[in-house]
């Protein structure tokens, strides 16, 4: 960010950029749900800075890097509509509510929120409250965190040795609760299992799965602040997963299943902090390179 206080240098940077890519015009009166991807701003989409730039009423998550907002007009309106596990937390009904009233006054509206809006984040329930309300809208993917995050932690949702399926879940139901789920169907279903919202019932989630026939021993992982610069990763097995869990900070993905190992060479963001990658176990050397 220049020091500009006006932003209009970098506005006019997105501008160019979106007229070079040909993207579509922010039009008064429409609601763009966007992801912000898990973090690094640097994962946001060329749509979602065009979003931004544009926009005239920004609601956004608690998730969201607030770096990005900063690329907003100076006279952008910008709305906390987020929802945390232990904070104070706006209605879901009130957010929708709130889109398609600003909307019918004309604005252009960014509901911007972390990750994917359709992956556990309640984009769906607000487009179906728009399209309801004859409001236009549309859906601007993102990078969400059980997939950008782990990558940023070294660890791949698939890898041909290890899974071809993946699971994702969430661990936290709308009434708070663990949601009810099929743990003999999910411990069955796949190798790798990717879990959102689960820091606080890690331990019944583990407990779950091994009863359902899942080793002790599996390789599990817990990433906090996955892709920001405080990120950290502690791995563990599938039965520690509820001690880990607890000393874990949130936000957090955790994931189960022997993916998990190939961090020993993958984890390329603790090479560049110094860390070096080992190689794979039983790699070749590579004598032809220099
Ligand atoms: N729509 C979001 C998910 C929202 S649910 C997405 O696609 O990523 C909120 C949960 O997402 C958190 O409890 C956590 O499990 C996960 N999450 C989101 N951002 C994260 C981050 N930067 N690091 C780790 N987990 C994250």
């Amino acid at each position: 960010m220049s020091d500009d206080l006006t932003n209009a240098s970098e506005r006019t940077a997105i501008q160019r950029l979106s007229s070079a890519l040909d993207l579509p015009d922010f039009d008064k009166g429409w609601v763009w749900l966007a992801g912000a991807g898990p973090g690094d701003p640097g994962l946001a989409t060329a749509l979602g800075l065009h979003a931004i730039a544009e926009a005239d009423v920004i609601l956004h998550d608690a998730l969201v890097n607030e770096r990005l907002l900063l690329l907003a007009k100076p006279c952008t309106e910008i709305v906390y509509a987020g929802k945390r596990a232990g904070k104070r937390s706006c209605k879901q009904s009130d957010i929708s509510r709130t889109l398609v009233s600003l909307a019918k006054k004309g604005n252009r509206v960014l509901r911007l929120k972390g990750g994917d809006p359709l992956v556990f984040g309640r984009g769906a329930e607000e487009a179906l409250v728009l399209a309801r309300a004859g409001v236009p809208f549309r859906i601007v993917p993102g990078v969400t965190a059980g997939i950008g995050g782990l990558a940023y932690a070294g660890i791949p949702v698939t890898h041909r040795d290890t899974n071809r399926v993946v699971t994702f879940l969430t661990g936290h139901g709308a009434d708070g609760k663990l949601p009810t789920l099929d743990w003999q169907a999910i411990a069955r279903g796949s190798h790798t299992i990717v879990m959102y919202m689960a820091r606080k019932y890690a331990g019944e989630i583990a407990q779950h799965l091994i009863a359902a026939g899942r080793r002790r021993q599996e390789p599990a992982a817990i990433v906090s602040q996955a892709s920001f610069s405080d990120q950290t990763v502690i791995e563990t097995t599938l039965d520690g997963l509820g001690a880990a869990a607890a000393t874990s900070d949130a936000p957090a993905i955790l994931v189960v299943g022997d993916n998990v190992k190939l961090r020993d060479g993958m984890d390329w963001l603790g090479a560049m902090s110094g860390k070096m990658l080992a190689p794979p176990a039983g790699a070749e050397p590579l004598s032809d390179v220099s």
